[in-house]
């Protein structure tokens, strides 16, 4: 067996991973808060830890891993969305989480061995609220409970900061109630409009770190191998998860290995819905192939941002393309030489270069080669269609901003000469991949629908 290396958030080195049980290896993956359409940000941990999970099937079977990976369905931003669309909280929550599932699909994304939902583990977040309470690590004020950093002395470990410089750094909410502002909420009450749960501290609902902490206690014990999510969960997210889990339970961890994947930047600025410069998942479906999607993020290091462009989007389409040609229906074991880059951190962009070497040796003959491109690609989550669906699916391929903008000229051109046909023509076709356009009085705008 070889050896699987990760990157630690906790120690800042590269590590040898060793699961503590090698018939059950745990790793919990915080999900989505279901509020909104996910945007391409939220599409990198899926698609990171979904490799991650393939590797770890691949390495110590394919029944040997249980992968978590929770659904917030009750925190602010659920009410405040549901107030703004003036939708009831389930009816949002049931329909984002079904298009969170589409998107899931839609990059061929595994699905987790347990997917729990926030609401229905509002029992066990009580539990560990009157353990923290008990232990000291919690205090009760005006209906709410806090936790009191100031008890924990490894806060700040996992995002190597000190407490000061942490409130400093990340906004944290100052209330009167609280003994400290780095103190942070494990219950609040709810007022009669919002969703909540009766407790020993009135009706409320949980703060949003405490979710994770029972959830994964619940389904991977206290003490489990690989926690991971985005660069932006470590503080205050992953900080506060370990203070509740590690104080709760008197233990000295609550993951071995803490992995947390880069930014994805558009022109170099980070994608958010606060920056308003996101593209949601959904709007690539109409025009990208999701494999295109997955062999664009995985192209750059996970750790590192990627930088989201319709360059990386077309070389990537233009790569399976070519892969494609020796797409096999089976799989056989992959040459060391190759899948050791995936061990090492998930180097997929070493990975991918290697592919490329084994397509260069595919055309000159090589059928082995040929075989193992195929399997190459399906542990990276490609190749999830046969050659012949990829092939379909070429035929309404996607269209770059150039192309359509060209289509668009070539449109106006015909209106002008009166040429109606094509200019209808040209704008079915834009229509069916997805842009509508819109006419003004001397401008054509586009969006996609
Ligand atoms: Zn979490």
């Amino acid at each position: 067996m070889s050896n699987l290396y990760l990157y630690n958030t906790l120690s800042r080195s590269k590590e040898l991973f060793i699961p503590e049980n090698r018939d059950n290896v745990r790793l919990y993956v915080c999900g989505p808060t279901v509020y909104d359409f996910p945007h391409v940000g939220n599409a990198r941990p899926l698609i990171v830890f979904d490799v991650l999970f393939r590797l770890l099937k691949e390495i110590y079977g394919a029944n040997k891993v249980t992968y978590v990976r929770n659904i917030t369905d009750v925190d602010d931003k659920i009410i405040e969305s549901s107030k703004k669309n003036n939708i009831s909280i389930e009816e949002l929550t049931t329909k984002v989480t079904k298009n969170f599932h589409d998107d899931c699909h839609y990059l061929n994304c595994l699905e987790p061995t347990i997917e729990p939902k926030a609401t229905q583990h509002i029992k066990e977040m009580i539990e560990l609220t009157k353990r923290l309470i008990k232990r000291e690590f919690a205090y009760i004020e005006n209906s709410h409970v806090y936790f009191e950093v100031s008890k924990f002395s490894s806060y700040g470990k996992l995002s190597n900061k000190k407490i000061s410089e942490l409130i400093a750094g990340a906004r944290v909410e100052v209330t009167k109630e609280k003994k400290s502002p780095a103190d942070f909420v494990l219950w609040k009450p709810s007022d009669t409009n919002e969703p909540g749960w009766d407790s020993p501290w009135g009706r409320g609902r949980p703060g949003w770190h405490l979710e994770c902490s029972a959830m994964s206690e619940k389904y991977l014990g206290k003490e489990f191998d690989i926690h991971a999510g985005g660069l932006d969960l470590i503080f205050p997210h992953h900080e506060n998860e370990i203070a509740q889990s590690v104080c709760a339970n008197d233990t000295k961890k609550l993951a071995n290995f803490w992995m947390h994947n880069g930014y994805v930047t558009v022109n170099k600025e980070k994608m958010s819905k606060s920056l308003n410069n996101f593209i949601t998942i959904n709007q690539l479906k109409k025009t990208y192939d999701g494999q295109v999607i997955r062999l664009a993020m995985l192209s750059s290091n996970y750790k590192q941002p990627f930088d989201w462009n319709d360059k990386i989007l077309m070389d990537s389409y233009k790569t399976l393309n070519k892969w494609y040609e020796f797409y096999s229906d089976t799989s056989c074991p992959l040459e060391d030489n190759i899948a050791k880059w995936l061990r090492d951190d998930l180097n997929t962009p070493q990975y991918i270069s290697e592919v490329h070497k084994l397509y260069d040796e595919s055309i000159k003959g090589s059928k082995d080669a040929g075989r193992q491109l195929s399997s190459a690609c399906k542990l990276l989550g490609l190749f999830d269609k046969d050659f012949n669906s990829w092939n379909k699916n070429k035929i309404t391929k996607s269209l770059t901003n150039l192309e359509i903008e060209n289509l668009i000229k070539e449109r106006n051109l015909a209106r002008n000469n009166k040429n109606f046909k094509k200019s209808d023509e040209i704008r079915d076709l834009l229509n069916d991949k997805g842009v509508v356009i819109e006419d003004s009085q001397n401008k054509t705008t586009w969006k996609y629908k």
